[in-house]
């Protein structure tokens, strides 16, 4: 590119140029966290090709990627929410030692290590094709169609075309590239760490003798460090030793990468100076130390797809909210005796063909955002949305002409939980 011709005042003129097609497939999925996973794992099972672009060299995203190490429960004092690929990952890390209970119910802490490894494994097994260090830049639209995707990687900037693609970027990357109507909220970002070293027994009996102390070392970890949101600090059981410092360290707008650098360094900065005043203050924690800190940043919201059908704070705060279009169901991580079905409308846009979403990307309002944005129901919304591509492109239908007992009756036969 020869700068002086195509700079105009600030901005610079591209040039028109060929990007080469480096892949064609029948489902192309976009982002490999918990949804994309589900998606990509649904959809080869159903014998279609299948790529997954993510940015990053793991699966798992912000599950594993960004030390979101707690999954809530699966049921709902004992009626089941969350069936399928998402209850058989958390069954089989359990078995393998991988996960341990936490609290009450099915809630369990697992090991993001093993999620990602037991996440390219399911994949691999399904058949997926795995394609990792691209960055999705663009969409390809055609006739009010989604026709594929532009990346770049090392090797440039290339394209991916699909019959359909989904949206499983989190952010709703590929859904507002194409031109559809989405809604847009921030929350406080943190980086989330953990901690070896600690003395748990110590610890845990500081906590139940002299509470207040440990509220006071908190308060001034907030204080000293000036951290906006929330700052927690749990054991985590299934290793000994290990602490997990999960937070918020300000409310930032996810798609800004200035922004986002910013919380970065602020974080890198004060997590070393809480933990000093942990070693000092904290009991247990004299001889704590940094294991790591999440590669991937702690980002709650952003982008929600404006689609064919909304859930609302109203709908999933019900004991048991029934649509005759669900696509699976899911709960809240912050009460039992919720239970929600998630329309398949949710996943598919307005107007825009050739693309559904998963994750916490879908369509919904602002509260009910909190919790569909938990792992376990990106799996629910990542298998159904895969389920309905496969399909889709099997049957050269658009997503929304999809006939939904079909839809559904492919879901049951997967173990998905349906409301009886
Ligand atoms: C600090 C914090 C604490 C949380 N605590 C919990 C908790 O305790 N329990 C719980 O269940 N949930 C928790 N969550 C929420 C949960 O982790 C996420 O909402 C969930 O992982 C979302 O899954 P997803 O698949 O929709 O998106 P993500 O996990 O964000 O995955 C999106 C994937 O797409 C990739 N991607 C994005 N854009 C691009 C691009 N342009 N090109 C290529 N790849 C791209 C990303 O790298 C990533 O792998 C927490 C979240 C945060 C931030």
């Amino acid at each position: 590119m020869r700068l002086s011709q195509l700079l105009e005042s600030d901005r610079l003129r591209a040039p028109a140029r060929e990007i080469p097609v480096m892949l064609r497939t029948q489902v192309l999925v976009c982002g490999g966290g918990p949804a994309g996973t589900a998606a990509a794992i649904a959809a080869a099972r159903l014998g279609v090709s299948v790529t997954l672009i993510e940015r990053y060299n793991h699966l798992g995203g912000l599950a594993t990627g960004g030390l979101v190490i707690i999954l809530p429960p699966l049921t709902d004092e004992g009626r089941p929410i969350v069936g399928g690929i998402g209850l058989h990952m958390r069954d089989t890390l359990m078995q393998d030692g991988k996960a341990a209970p936490r609290g009450h119910e099915d809630a369990c802490w697992f090991d993001p290590e093993a999620l990602k490894a037991l996440s390219v494994r399911m994949c691999v097994e399904a058949g997926v094709d795995l394609l990792h260090h691209a960055w999705l830049s663009d969409t390809i639209v055609q006739d009010g169609s989604v026709r594929g995707v532009v990346f770049e990687s090392k090797a440039g900037t290339q394209a991916a075309l699909a019959d359909v693609v989904v949206d499983t970027t989190g952010d709703g990357d590929v859904l507002a590239w194409a031109g559809c109507d989405f809604e847009k909220t921030d929350q406080a970002i943190g980086l989330d760490f953990r901690l070896g070293g600690v003395d748990v027994e110590l610890w845990h009996t500081a906590r139940q003798t002299n509470p207040d102390v440990c509220t006071a070392v908190l308060a001034e970890v907030r204080k000293t460090c000036d951290w906006g949101g929330p700052f927690q600090i749990s054991a985590l059981p299934s290793s000994p030793g290990l602490a997990w410092g999960n937070n918020g360290l300000r409310v930032g707008d996810a798609l800004d990468p200035r922004e986002l650098s910013t919380i970065d360094v602020q974080a890198r900065l004060k997590i070393p100076q809480a933990l000093e005043i942990l070693r000092q203050k904290m009991p247990g924690f004299a001889d704590a130390w940094l294991i790591d800190t999440a590669s991937q940043t702690g980002v709650r919201r952003s982008r929600r797809l404006r689609g064919v059908d909304r859930l609302t704070d109203e709908q999933v705060a019900q004991y048991d909210f029934r649509h005759p279009q669900a696509v699976g169901r899911g709960n809240d991580y912050r009460r039992q005796g919720i239970a929600y079905d998630i329309p398949y409308g949710t996943l598919v846009p307005e107007s825009i063909d050739g693309l559904v979403t998963a994750g916490r990307c879908i369509s919904c309002d602002d509260g009910a955002l909190e919790p569909i944005r938990e792992i376990q129901v990106c799996w629910v919304t990542g298998e159904a949305a895969g389920t309905a591509a496969a399909l889709a492109a099997r049957g050269n239908l658009r997503p929304r002409d999809l006939p939904i007992t079909d839809l559904q009756a492919t879901l049951r036969e997967a173990s998905v939980a349906f409301a009886d």
